[in-house]
C-alpha cells in the first residue's frame, strides 16, 4: 500500500518521464504546461501502467483525470477503433471534461478517438457516433448501461474500466448500475476506482470487483486547501445580497467567481440582482439546457462572464482557471460538499479565496468544515458602504486617466461633441463632464447611500447603455420565466429542503414508457438539481409513477422539473392530491444476493428487474391484469382518477 501525505515530499517520481510515460505523452505535457506530476499522479501511474488495479482517494483538484488519463493513453492500440477503456462519471458535465482532457492529452496521438456519452443526448448521434468507433468511452452509469443492453456498445475489447468520482455516484443512487456494468464487462480488464472519498459502500464496490487492487490515498487537505485561503463573514445586520456586493467590489485580485447557492430558484434570481447591479452574472443550473449550461461555462472560461451563480450539482467539477473565488452564500449541506465547491477555485496550482456566509445558527457547520479541512477559516469585516465608495472613486478616476493616456485613444469626436454641447447651450466644460460621469456611474453608483436609493438605482427595470452586456445575460441564462417567485415563496423552498420533509408527487411517466427509477432519479438530480438525498421512495406504475420529493416545492421549480424528458415524455410533475396517498409499492426488494447488504434504495434497480420488469418491453397491453394498474380506459369514458386530473 502507497501511503503519500504531503504534496512537497521529496520524490523520486518527481517528473513524467521518470513515471514511464511515453515521449510522445511527455511532449505533450510540457506544451500544456505540467511541469511535475502531482503527488496522486506520481503514486498511481507507474501502476497503472503496469497494468494493475487501483483504488485512488484523493480530493478534487488534485489531478486525478490525468493521473488515470495518461496511462490509458499509453497503453491503447491505436490501430484498433474499437473501445480499450471506460470511463464512468457521475455527471455529463464530468463526462464531458474528461473527454476533453483526454483529447488534450493525446494532441500527439493520431488516430485516437474519445466519445463521451451521456443521457440526454440524441440516441440517434451517440449510435453514429459509437458505430464509427473510439478507443475511450467517458460516459454516465445509465446511459452507458442503455448501450450495453442494446448492443450498440460492445467492450469485448475492453482493457481498462475508471470510476471516476465514485463517491458521487453513490450519492446521486447510480451505484447499482456501476455495479451492473461491472458485471457486464470483461473480467480480464483492469479496473481504477477514484473517489474524494471512501465511504463503506464504496471500498465493498471495490473489494468485490478490484483485484488485489494497489491502494493510494493522498491525505486530505492537501494540495487543494493549502492553496485556498479561506474566509467566512458572520451574517449580521447587513442583508446577505448587499454585503455581497461589497465583498466582491473590495476583493484584491478578483478574476471570477464562482458563487453557491442552494437551489436553482435562487441561481436565477441572485444573478439577475448581480446582472442589475453591473456584474457579468450568469446563473448556471440543472433546468437550463446542456448547451446552454457549457455556454455559460465557455463564457466564464473567455472573460465574458465574470460571477456564475450555481447549483452543487450543476458546478460540480468545472475546471475553470480563472476562476479566483468560490463564494459559498449559501452554507453547504455538509463538509464534502464544501471541500467539491472550494475546488473550483485554486486551479491548475493558482491562488484561490474561498468565502463563506455563516449565519449565527449555522456556526457548528462552520465548526465541522474547519475541522474536515483541518485548517482555521478566518472570519472577515465586512468593508463599508464608505470603504466601497471610494474605492469604486478612485477605480473610476483611474478609468479615466487611463482613457486619456491611451496612445491609441482618439478622443477628437469625442471632444468635439463636448464642444458643440457647451457652445450650443453656453455650458461649461465642468459642468457636462460632471453629467456624463453621472451617466458612467448609474449601472454601478459612486456614491453608496442608505440601502435603497443607490442599490434602487442599479435595479431599476429601465436600464440605461447596457447593450453589449445583455447580450452576455440572455445567452448566459434562460429568460423566458413565469414572473419570478416572491422571497416568502424562496424561503419557503429553502426550508422544504432543509427540514428534510418528504411528499408525493406524481410524475406523468410510468413503466409503459419504458422509465426506470433510475432515470427518474438521473433526470431529477441532473436536470432538476435536486440531490439525491432529496428524493424518497420512487413507485412506478404503468403510465404514472409516484416520487417523494421535498414538500412544499414551489410552483415555479414545479413547472422546470415538468418539463424534463424522460424517455421522450415530459414528467408534469404535480404534489399527489390528498385522496391519492401514494398506492402501495408493487415491488418489494428482491432478497439481497449473498455477501452483499441490501440496497438502501428504494428505487433499486434490481428489484424491479428481478421481479420481470423489462424496460424495453413496449407498453402493456392487458392492462387490467395487474393489480395496481388502474382501472382500464373504457371508450369513451375516462376513469375517475384521471378525469380528476385532467380538470386541474
Ligand atoms: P480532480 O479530478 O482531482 O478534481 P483534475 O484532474 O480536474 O482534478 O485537475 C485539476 C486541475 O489541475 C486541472 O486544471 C488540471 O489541468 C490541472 N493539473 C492536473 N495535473 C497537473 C499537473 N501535473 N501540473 C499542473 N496542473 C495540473
Ligand atoms: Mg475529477
Amino acid at each position: 500500500m502507497t501511503e503519500s501525505t504531503s504534496p512537497t515530499a521529496p520524490s523520486l517520481l518527481d517528473s513524467f518521464a521518470g513515471l514511464g510515460l511515453p515521449a510522445d505523452l511527455l511532449a505533450t505535457l510540457a506544451e500544456v504546461g505540467y511541469e511535475t506530476p502531482s503527488p496522486i499522479q506520481a503514486a498511481c501511474i507507474p501502476h497503472l501502467l503496469a497494468g494493475r488495479d487501483l483504488l485512488g482517494e484523493a480530493q478534487t483538484g488534485t489531478g486525478k483525470t490525468a493521473a488515470f488519463a495518461l496511462p490509458i493513453l499509453a497503453r491503447l492500440d491505436l490501430a484498433s477503433p474499437h473501445p480499450q477503456a471506460l470511463v464512468l462519471t457521475p455527471t455529463r458535465e464530468l463526462a464531458l471534461q474528461v473527454a476533453e482532457a483526454f483529447t488534450k492529452y493525446a494532441h500527439h496521438l493520431r488516430g485516437f478517438h474519445v466519445l463521451p456519452v451521456y443521457g440526454g443526448q440524441s440516441m440517434v448521434v451517440q449510435l453514429r457516433q459509437l458505430s464509427r468507433g473510439a478507443q475511450v468511452i467517458v460516459g454516465t452509469p445509465g446511459r452507458v448501461m442503455d448501450h450495453l443492453e442494446r448492443g450498440s456498445l460492445k467492450l469485448d475489447g475492453l482493457v481498462t474500466l475508471v470510476l471516476d468520482e465514485a463517491d458521487e455516484m453513490l450519492r446521486m443512487g447510480f451505484i447499482d448500475d456501476v455495479e451492473w456494468i461491472l458485471e457486464h464487462t470483461p473480467g480480464e480488464r483492469q479496473t481504477a476506482l477514484f473517489s474524494a472519498t471512501m465511504p463503506a459502500a464504496i471500498r465493498a464496490v471495490a473489494h468485490r470487483h478490484l483485484r488485489s487492487p494497489e491502494e493510494i490515498h493522498i491525505r486530505a487537505a492537501t494540495a487543494t486547501v493549502a492553496k485556498i485561503r479561506q474566509r467566512y463573514w458572520l451574517v449580521r445586520g447587513v442583508d446577505k445580497l448587499d454585503a455581497l456586493t461589497r465583498i466582491l467590489d473590495a476583493e484584491e485580485n478578483f478574476a471570477a467567481a464562482i458563487i453557491f447557492v442552494r437551489t436553482k430558484i435562487s441561481t436565477e434570481e441572485l444573478a439577475d440582482k448581480l446582472a442589475a447591479r453591473g456584474y457579468a452574472a450568469a446563473a448556471l443550473n440543472g433546468d437550463m439546457t446542456q448547451v446552454l449550461r457549457e455556454r455559460v461555462i465557455e463564457q466564464l472560461k473567455t472573460g465574458a462572464l465574470d460571477i456564475v451563480v450555481a447549483t452543487d450539482v450543476a458546478a460540480r467539477g468545472i475546471d475553470v482557471p480563472r476562476i479566483s473565488h468560490v463564494i459559498n452564500y449559501d452554507i453547504p449541506y455538509d463538509t464534502e460538499a464544501y471541500v467539491h465547491r472550494i475546488g473550483r477555485t485554486g486551479r491548475a496550482g493558482r491562488e484561490g479565496v474561498a468565502i463563506l456566509f455563516v449565519a449565527p445558527r449555522e456556526r457548528r457547520m462552520l465548526k465541522s468544515i474547519e475541522r474536515a479541512t483541518r485548517q482555521p477559516i478566518e472570519p472577515i469585516a465586512l468593508p463599508s458602504r464608505e470603504d466601497v465608495s471610494s474605492l469604486r472613486i478612485s477605480q473610476f478616476k483611474q478609468k479615466v486617466l487611463d482613457t486619456l493616456a491611451d496612445p491609441d485613444m482618439d478622443l477628437d469626436f469625442f471632444m468635439n461633441t463636448v464642444d458643440a454641447i457647451a457652445a450650443e447651450n453656453t455650458l461649461d466644460a465642468r459642468e457636462i463632464a460632471a453629467a456624463l460621469a453621472y451617466l458612467a456611474q448609474v449601472e454601478r453608483p459612486l456614491q453608496i447611500e442608505e440601502e435603497g436609493r443607490g442599490w434602487d438605482l442599479a435595479t431599476a427595470p429601465q436600464q440605461h447603455g447596457k447593450p453589449p452586456r445583455e447580450e452576455i445575460f440572455t445567452a448566459g441564462a434562460p429568460r423566458t420565466r413565469q414572473p419570478r417567485p416572491d422571497r416568502e415563496e424562496i424561503l419557503n423552498r429553502r426550508h422544504a429542503f432543509a427540514d428534510g420533509k418528504l411528499q408525493g408527487y406524481r410524475i406523468a411517466v410510468g413503466r409503459g414508457h419504458g422509465v426506470t427509477p433510475k432515470e427518474i432519479v438521473g433526470a431529477l438530480a441532473n436536470e432538476g438539481g435536486i440531490e439525491g438525498r432529496f428524493i424518497g421512495q420512487i413507485t412506478l406504475f404503468d403510465d404514472f409513477s409516484t416520487v417523494e420529493l421535498p414538500a412544499r416545492l414551489s410552483p415555479d421549480l414545479l413547472v422546470a422539473l415538468g418539463r424534463i424528458l424522460v424517455c421522450g415524455h415530459p414528467l408534469a410533475i404535480r404534489p399527489l392530491d390528498e385522496n391519492e396517498a401514494i398506492p402501495a409499492r408493487r415491488f418489494r426488494a428482491s432478497s439481497p444476493r449473498r455477501g452483499e447488504k441490501p440496497s438502501a434504495k428504494p428505487w433499486d434497480k434490481r428489484a424491479h428487474r428481478d421481479n420481470g420488469s423489462d424496460t424495453s418491453r413496449p407498453p402493456y397491453k392487458n392492462k387490467s391484469q395487474r393489480r395496481d394498474a388502474p382501472p382500464p380506459v373504457d371508450k369513451g369514458r375516462a376513469p375517475g382518477w384521471k378525469k380528476s386530473r385532467e380538470q386541474k
